[in-house]
């Protein structure tokens, strides 16, 4: 073990990571990264196929980017964002109002994602509270879904495993089933359904919507619930049960913001979906830097716009609000998505990539293959007719993390669900060697005998 993994084991404190496990595998120690391949210092490389937890976009190194951090770096590296602007802010603002789907038409800067969803919730709540209508003061989100690690967030996230411990700390909000198709809560399927499972939203809303300030949703994936890739008749059908009852539309794009399901953002999969409030971070910057982005309406910024004795302000900030170098970085990545076609390029690449990802649907352990843009997902069972998945006490997601590395792949599974979250600058003749790769990973782990077997 080198010297300073040594350290590392001393000293650090890794996210998400048992640190009992690390004695048996400790963290690698990356040295550089060029495209989509990660350089550890014993020569290794590792396929990004996670895009460095789904915030790469254009890849690693990237001239442009590089060269644009260099330069903001020349003139300012970072100033208070109460008083006081910068051009890259008010440029990047101005940008992302122009792409942006909608009637949004302001922009609140943050520093991750976890801040980007606060703002929402908290501006939303807030806004009922100026305009007077004070019993708004709950929200409605989805089991499975994931909004970010802070207190608020995990409130309305419903993922158990991650915060099920905290329960006792979060506010009273209301949780609707997911529409998960390959287990779907009603027992129905796709082909013949009709959205039935929006049932009990549209039941909590019917009966509490004067207590509802706002429902917040992922658009088509819920990722780190699982992946779980949903139709847009759900998500359209949602956004149109939230303009009838009077409550705010919160669109999470986090995670499938900036071209990663094929378009700019998710939510355009749905026509004429209005948002009240759109959350970026992640591929904001293209992975390089944090920067979080609230993106809203002026309808709710009218409602905080007054004179300073009504106490209407948006008390909220965060030290590194839109920092510099940040929003320099985010506009030069969305620079290269004009100047290189991404998007045009991404959608040539997708038959292949799913074409291929429905070859996972022979090996004996893929229960369910769902895919939309650079997003795909294998949930394993132990039976594909009971879709009896593995336990968590199993470990299947360590181990195929750890057998992925010997085969240069980064998959780092959300439980028994193995996901590619590709980079948006992948090639076809690298897509093909990371699908080959799995293949073969996901094959040898083909019974469960076999995988207790490695253990
Ligand atoms: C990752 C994520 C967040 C939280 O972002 P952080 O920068 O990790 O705080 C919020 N929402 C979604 C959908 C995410 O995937």
């Amino acid at each position: 073990m080198s010297k300073l993994i040594e350290k590392d084991l001393k000293f650090v404190w890794h996210p998400y990571t048992q640190m009992k496990d690390c004695k048996k595998a400790p963290p690698i120690l990356i040295e550089k990264a060029r495209g989509i391949k990660l350089y550890d210092t014993n020569g290794n490389f590792y396929y990004d196929a996670i895009s460095s937890w789904w915030c790469n976009i254009h890849g690693h190194n990237h001239p442009k980017i590089k060269k644009a951090i260099k330069k903001q770096l020349d003139s300012l590296e970072h100033v208070l964002f109460a008083g006081f602007t910068h051009k890259p802010a008010i440029l990047l603002a101005e940008k992302l109002i122009s792409i942006a789907p909608g009637n949004l038409t302001r922009v609140f800067f943050s520093d991750n994602g976890s801040t980007a969803v606060e703002v929402a919730l908290k501006m939303s709540f807030q806004y009922w509270q100026n305009i007077g209508v004070n019993k708004k003061i709950k929200f409605v989100s989805l089991d499975n879904g994931y909004h970010g690690d802070t207190i608020g967030t995990m409130s309305v996230s419903g993922v158990d495993l991650f915060n099920k411990v905290f329960s006792p700390l979060f506010y009273s909000s209301f949780k609707a089933p997911s529409p998960y198709c390959y287990r779907c809560p009603i027992n129905k399927d796709r082909m013949s359904c009709n959205i039935d499972c929006i049932g009990p939203l549209e039941k909590i809303l019917k009966e509490k919507s004067t207590e509802i300030a706002a429902i917040i949703l992922e658009p088509l994936v819920l990722c780190a619930g699982g992946m779980i890739i949903y139709p847009e008749e759900y998500l359209a059908k949602a956004a149109s049960l939230a303009k009838r009852f009077n409550v705010h539309l919160i669109i999470d794009e986090v995670a499938t913001g900036f071209g990663r399901t094929g378009k700019m953002f998710a939510c355009e999969y749905v026509e004429n979906l209005l948002p009240d409030f759109l959350c970026l971070s992640k591929g904001i910057t293209a992975g390089y830097l944090p920067l979080g982005a609230t993106l809203t309406t002026d309808k709710i910024y009218q409602a905080f716009y007054a004179d300073y004795k009504e106490k209407k302000t948006f008390f909220h900030g965060h030290t590194f609000t839109a920092n510099p170098l940040a929003c320099a970085t985010a506009l030069a990545s969305l620079e290269i998505f004009e100047e290189e076609n991404v998007l045009e390029r991404v959608r040539k690449i997708l038959p292949f990539f799913h074409k291929t990802m429905e070859g996972f649907k022979d090996l004996p352990l893929v229960g369910d293959v769902r895919y939309l843009g650079l997003i795909a997902a294998l949930e394993l069972v132990k039976d594909k007719k009971t879709k009896q998945g593995f336990t968590f006490e199993e470990k299947v997601d360590f181990e195929i993390f750890r057998q992925g590395l010997k085969r240069n792949l980064l998959l780092r599974p959300l439980g028994g669900i193995v996901y590619f979250f590709l980079p948006l600058c992948i090639q076809r003749k690298e897509l093909r060697d990371i699908l080959g790769r799995a293949y073969s990973l996901i094959g040898s782990f083909s019974s469960l005998a076999n995988l207790k077997r490695r253990r």
